[in-house]
């Protein structure tokens, strides 16, 4: 299917960039978002940040909590890289996609077991005009992976992919997350990740009080019989009581748990996020006798299965969000556990995507929506559950922008199955869905240029049959 890479290299011009008008840029564009967001809105302030993302799994509507309302900034990433000139107002180049985009995922696409799929570094280099049109696409990233900040991300991807990746165009799983810190002031609970890096992440997503199980474990190692913290885990695991100027641990109160990122010890994270579920209200070590005021948990998203290194796919943090609903129900006698995913296949992570890919577009390209609307977006994913699942969801409730879903070989999806959710095109490799879509968006212009071609010869040729009339008369 893919038409292999016979897109031509070089030409590109490539725009160097520059920092403090980036963020100039962006907070134009923020602000027209805060508009256009506020108009289009309207919650209440007791609206959890999204009913859309209940245990349902089905992907639905944003409902975004009021919060988002005042504080738009948080919707993208942080702006703290150097970036792009004010393009806003100098108009934009004519060798820039001004009505398409691509939209990527990364596991399995583009990177695997942390080293680039070699299709990869083609692909974003004929994204970034090396093709035969001389074409430059603007694209973002989309990841359900975290566990380190945007910035750190960008970072690794960029060295992967051979080119700078800003986090203006990225959102990871735990993005979405940022937006509940003004929700929940007091203490969190947040799981997974590689050391200290996840609570570092929270608390630069502006959470208060970034709990782990690592400090719950270091005030009573009963909690976990069979962890035993690392000399560095006890070091960097903070004293609670102390911290909290508090006797007993059942004065702390859980005000939400968060899964930022995988587990790295699935059975003590397991008890501990059981344990709160379980208590009265959130309080630490306490048990509730009816099992129902547990304070609600977010995972950043339920991909039960992602591609790593290992030839067959591994288990996700999907798998754990399955584990603690089934495990609750078993420990309470029956009790149904409710808890709250973040990520694709969630249509309000493809609406957050297209609000960072609109702003991209204007920040980085000088496309201002209005003028140059976005008509499609290629996405290209390895996960049918969730990245094609999720594009095809967005595309039936998107107004004005197509989204397009590619399914690429490289990753979960194994070839010759049939795939639970059907792309609109299967692939070989991400070098072959950026062809696609290029080679699809030229037939389309040469089909509207051929139009108007025979429009104007039409008009022409009446003009022609009006002159003879007149010359008749
Ligand atoms: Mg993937």
């Amino acid at each position: 299917m893919g038409s292999s890479s016979h897109l031509q290299r070089p030409s590109g011009p490539n725009r160097t960039v520059s920092a403090s008008s980036f963020a100039e840029a962006f907070s134009i564009a923020r602000r027209n978002l805060e508009d256009e967001i506020s108009h289009e809105l309207p919650v209440t302030s007791s609206e959890l940040p999204s009913p859309a993302l209940s245990s349902s799994d089905a992907p639905s509507t944003p409902a975004l909590s009021a919060s988002n309302l005042t504080t738009p900034a948080s919707l993208v990433t942080p702006l703290t890289e150097a970036q792009t000139p004010s393009l806003v107002d100098s108009g934009y180049d004519d060798n820039i996609a001004d009505n398409f985009a691509f939209a990527f995922d990364i596991d399995g696409v583009l990177v695997r077991g942390g080293r680039p799929i070699p299709e990869a570094i083609e692909a974003m280099k004929v994204l970034n005009g090396e093709n035969e049109y001389g074409v430059r696409v603007p694209y973002i990233f989309l990841t359900n992976g975290g566990g380190k900040t945007e910035e750190e991300r960008c970072e690794d991807l960029s060295k992967q992919l051979e080119l700078t990746v800003s986090p203006g165009q990225f959102i990871c799983g735990h993005t979405p997350m940022r937006e509940l810190a003004d929700k929940y002031t007091g203490s969190v609970l947040v799981v997974g990740g590689e050391g200290e890096k996840c609570r570092s992440v929270a608390e630069q997503y502006g959470f208060k009080d970034v709990i782990t199980p690592g400090d719950i474990i270091k005030a009573n190692a009963a909690t976990a019989p069979f962890r035993k913290l690392t000399d560095l885990e006890h070091t960097n695991s903070r004293d609670l009581l102390e911290r909290h100027g508090v006797e007993k641990l059942s004065d702390i109160v859980i005000e939400a748990i968060f899964v930022f990122a995988d587990s790295r010890d699935w059975a003590s994270d397991l008890q501990i996020i059981l344990d709160i579920a379980m208590s009265k209200g959130g309080r630490l070590e306490t048990r509730s006798e009816t099992f129902e005021e547990g304070p609600p948990i977010y995972f950043s998203h339920s991909d039960v299965v992602w591609s790593a290194a290992h030839e067959h796919v591994r288990l996700g943090m999907g798998a754990l969000r399955r584990i603690v609903e089934t495990v609750f129900t078993d420990v309470t006698g029956g009790k149904k556990l409710e808890t709250h995913a973040f990520g694709k296949p969630q249509v309000s992570t493809f609406e957050f995507a297209t609000r960072l890919l609109q702003q991209w577009r204007t920040t980085q390209h000088g496309l201002v929506a209005a003028r140059r609307p976005l008509d499609t977006v290629y996405f290209v994913g390895d996960t049918p559950e969730s990245d094609i699942r999720g594009t095809n969801a967005m595309d039936a409730k998107s107004k004005h922008t197509s989204w397009y879903s590619v399914l690429v070989k490289t990753g979960v999806y194994e070839d010759g199955t049939e795939p639970a959710y059907k792309p609109r095109v299967l692939v070989e490799t991400v070098l072959d869905a950026v062809n696609h879509g290029i080679e699809r968006e030229m037939r389309r212009r040469r089909a509207k240029q051929s139009q108007r071609d025979a429009k104007n010869q039409g008009g022409l040729m009446q003009k022609l049959a009006n002159i003879t009339v007149q010359d008749m008369s």
